[in-house]
């Protein structure tokens, strides 16, 4: 299926449905709750029901509480068999915790992704890889569907794209990202309380914390391999959540010697990951290794083991 007839499919099957549930994989970003809350506005702006949630650990970022997040319900009131669900930024339901149950009983179910690691989830798929971002996907299916970007969607729209492109840094930013965002700020979206939430607000902890874990990164100079641990005791004594953590790695990346990064997260379900490279190292098939996945330079996973067997594994994956 190619990317137009798959956004006609969507578009088709979106405007046949009194009714939409949306969802993005758990713990969203900008990307993953942008989009989902864009189609969402724009669905209620057109007349339908339109929910969104996300699984658990259901939590949205502080970061991004500047977004109109009205549509957003708990996961337990997510329909269970909805008429037509679309998922974002997303391509395996296994990201989905509970939220993957309705979306396998869902009548239809819509895909929009740009991530390289798929699963057969989806049966209608509007997936490009090289895409900045799941926004821009999703703007081409607002497009498809005719429906207005007023000044609420334009701003979850362009924080998919800031964010997703880190403030338009990233390799897939193109010119037609641009002009999109360009686009986005003329429909009235606002770049500045994106930047000011985004990326100029932490709570005061997160500065121990970051010098905490910054502090003890340990740098691989002959394999180009920076890597730190977030331990939870980290958190509770700084009264920081994971949440807050998000930018983190963006820090830890930067040291020159290294071109690849790892931050390796302590939470309830195991050792999350979040892996970035520069240029050629693949850290989307060595978080596949872990069960995770994502894209070439920015991926991640959740791991069972502890830190010195996933740093030894990553180790080797270098090596080879
Ligand atoms: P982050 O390190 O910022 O959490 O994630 C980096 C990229 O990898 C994002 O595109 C994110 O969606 C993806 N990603 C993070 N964790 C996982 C995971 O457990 N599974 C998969 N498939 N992708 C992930
Ligand atoms: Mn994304």
């Amino acid at each position: 299926m190619t990317i137009d007839s798959a956004l006609r499919d969507a578009a088709v099957a979106i405007a046949a449905s009194p009714s939409l549930a949306i969802t993005g994989h758990v713990s969203p970003d900008g990307d993953a709750l942008g989009s989902s809350l864009a189609l969402a506005h724009a669905a209620r702006r057109a007349g339908k029901e339109a929910v969104v949630s996300f699984g658990s650990p259901f939590a949205i970022a502080d970061t991004l509480s500047f977004l109109d997040a009205s549509p957003v319900v708990p996961p337990d009131q997510f329909p269970k068999v909805p008429e037509c669900m679309v998922v974002f930024d997303c391509g395996s339901a296994d990201r989905l915790a509970e939220l993957g149950s309705p979306a396998k009983a869902a009548k239809t179910l819509i895909v929009v992704d740009h991530h390289v690691t798929q699963s057969d989830f989806g049966d209608i798929k509007i997936v490009d890889s090289s895409a900045a971002a799941s926004a821009q996907l999703a703007t081409h299916l607002l497009d498809a569907l005719g429906w207005e970007i007023d000044p609420v969607v334009a701003q979850c729209l362009l924080t998919g794209i800031v964010t997703d492109t880190g403030r338009f840094q990233y390799s897939a930013t193109s010119g037609d990202v641009m002009r999109l965002a360009g686009r986005l700020v003329d429909a009235g979206a606002v770049p500045d309380t994106i930047g000011q939430h985004v990326y100029g607000s932490v709570p005061f902890g997160y500065l121990a914390v970051s010098a905490a874990v910054l502090g003890r990164a340990v740098l691989e100079e002959d394999l180009g391999f920076i890597w730190s641990l977030v331990e939870a005791d980290d958190l509770k004594a700084a009264q920081v959540g994971t949440t807050d953590l998000d930018g983190l790695i963006d820090d830890l990346r930067i040291a020159r010697e290294a071109g690849v990064a790892l931050l390796l997260k302590q939470t309830d379900a195991g050792w999350k990951g979040s892996m970035r490279s520069r240029g050629a190292v693949d850290v989307g098939s060595i978080a596949e290794s872990f069960g995770g996945g994502g894209h070439h330079n920015a991926a991640g996973f959740t791991a069972a083991t502890e830190p010195e067997a996933i740093v030894e594994s990553i180790r080797d994956q270098l090596r080879a």
